[in-house]
């Protein structure tokens, strides 16, 4: 069993001040795999120091420099990419296909990076000005347990792109995957102060870095919740913000589309993580005139869902990460039940020989309808509500009917119709016919999903600011 015992601060690993133990719990048996020291105010107040002093020369340092520190950054996560692989599995209980992408996604932030400073400008001339854009400064990067090694790496490429330099606070829950990540980034031998790490808790190593002076900006991955809280306390430093926050993507199944090729898309994009996913597609909208084919489908696509060890290249739908987000999801099956909409699959309680670990049965409500509870909160877990509509307008109106607006999946066997359908989706990013990811397109949401874009120009444009120059 490992203790992480560091953090890191000024390019070395040290105690920290902070002596609160936090166990680490297999999701798969819950079993203590580990423990994690957690970090304290002085400690995070010496980060940022850190980061502080740090920003005086890597602000200074030109774009070429900065690519190759990138380049670096990726060899080394490159390096070992199947151990990261293999300790996500282990803390989390993602499954082996989720985190091969998830680490997929943090090797191609960095790439993504490198191909965006290649053609960036920092200096342009506006009218009769020239116009400079600056790094921000330290910024504080704040990430969920999910897949937390993508998006601590794309958050820290960009901020490296700039020029600013940063604190990153992981979720507690991701301890074990961040140290092997930060062994990575030592490796890398950035210059001391870039890049800090401190374990610790959201209210108080996250508290600290959100309401400090010297902190010019917050990248925030989490709940919607959370994203809320941190805005608010952020206005006081007037401190810039990226919210990357919840989400409950519907699905669109339009009545021309190719139903055995959208139905297991759709069971996939729902249980994508074991449902544990901000961009799972959880909101499935078929036509009324569909609907009994649709039902056969997902029997059949779902009864072949595996359910088991994450470790398993052929599981699908893994442990919920904890006993908390167990119950959580347990008790949304039975609201599902209480509101009257009608089970499919699944149900309460564990699957059969699973009683161990935080397991869930792969669920699908149908006769849903989109003022109920399951339909409007993110329960992030593996659960399908099915809704009917009649008419496109109204599909979308449904599809729009949401405080939310990360991601929209459209299945159409007319592709140009799906782009119209699309264009009327109030969401970040939306999928026609298939799971994609492209790291050179922005990805963010609308409403409650957040603020500001990540990865590619539109990524690196948050981690600047213009400054205007008049001779
Ligand atoms: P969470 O909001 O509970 O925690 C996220 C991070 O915020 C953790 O590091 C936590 O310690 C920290 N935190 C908690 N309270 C804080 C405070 N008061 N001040 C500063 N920091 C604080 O989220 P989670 O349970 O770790 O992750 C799941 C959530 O993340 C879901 O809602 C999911 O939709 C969302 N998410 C969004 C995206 C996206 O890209 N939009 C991606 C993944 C996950």
């Amino acid at each position: 069993m490992k203790t992480i015992d560091t953090i890191y601060v000024n390019g070395a690993f040290i105690k920290p001040h902070g002596t609160e133990v936090f166990d680490l719990i297999s999701p798969t048996d819950n079993g203590i795999i580990g423990k994690v020291i957690l970090g304290d105010e002085t400690d995070t107040q010496l980060a940022v120091a850190a980061a502080k002093e740090a920003f005086k020369t890597f602000s200074q340092t030109t774009k070429e420099e900065r690519i190759a520190y990138l380049q670096k950054l990726y060899d080394v996560v490159k390096q070992r990419e199947s151990e990261l692989i293999e300790v996500m599995v282990k803390e989390y209980g993602g499954t082996l296909h989720f985190c091969t992408m998830s680490v997929q996604n943090a090797l191609s932030g960095f790439t993504s990076a490198i191909e965006v400073l290649k053609t960036f400008e920092f200096q342009k001339i506006v009218g009769k000005s020239k116009v400079m854009l600056q790094p921000l400064g330290v910024v504080g990067i704040i990430t969920p347990w999910n897949a937390s090694n993508g998006f601590i790496c794309s958050k820290l490429a960009m901020a490296i792109a700039s020029g600013s330099t940063t604190v990153i606070k992981p979720s507690e829950m991701s301890a074990l995957q961040t140290q092997l990540l930060l062994e990575c980034f030592h490796e890398a031998a950035l210059p001391k102060g870039v890049f800090n790490i401190v374990n610790g808790r959201g209210d108080v190593v996250g508290a600290t870095l959100v309401n400090h002076r010297d902190v010019a900006k917050i990248s925030f991955t989490g709940s919607t919740a959370v994203g809320k809280f941190i805005a608010r306390s952020a206005v006081d430093t007037m401190k810039r913000v990226t919210l990357e926050l919840g989400g409950k993507s519907p699905n669109i199944i339009l009545d021309d589309a190719n139903l055995d090729d959208a139905i297991p898309m759709a069971v996939s994009a729902a249980y994508m993580n074991s449902g544990q996913a901000c961009i799972a597609g959880t909101r499935l909208l078929v036509h009324e005139s569909k609907i009994a084919e649709v039902k056969e489908l997902l029997k059949e696509t779902v009864e072949q869902v595996k359910v088991g060890n994450p470790a398993d290249a052929t599981t699908v739908v893994g442990p919920m990460v904890n006993q908390k987000q167990y119950n959580r999801v347990q008790e949304y099956i039975q609201l599902g039940l209480e509101e009257g909409a009608e089970l499919l699959m699944g149900g309460p309680g564990k699957p059969e020989g699973l009683e161990a670990g935080n397991f869930v049965k792969p669920t699908v409500f149908v006769n849903v309808t989109n003022d109920m509870r399951i339909a409007r909160e993110e329960i992030f877990g593996p659960v399908l509500s099915v809704i009917t509509y009649k008419t496109e307008e109204e599909a979308i109106e449904i599809a729009n009917d949401t405080d939310y607006g990360l991601q929209a999946y459209v299945s159409s066997s007319d592709v140009m119709r799906a782009k119209r359908v699309a264009s009327q989706i109030i969401a970040g990013r939306i999928l026609i016919n298939g799971l994609y990811h492209d790291p050179l397109a922005p990805f963010g949401g609308f409403k409650q999903s957040g603020i500001g874009r990540e990865m590619g120009v539109y990524g690196l444009e948050e981690y600047v600011e213009p400054k205007t120059i008049l001779v």
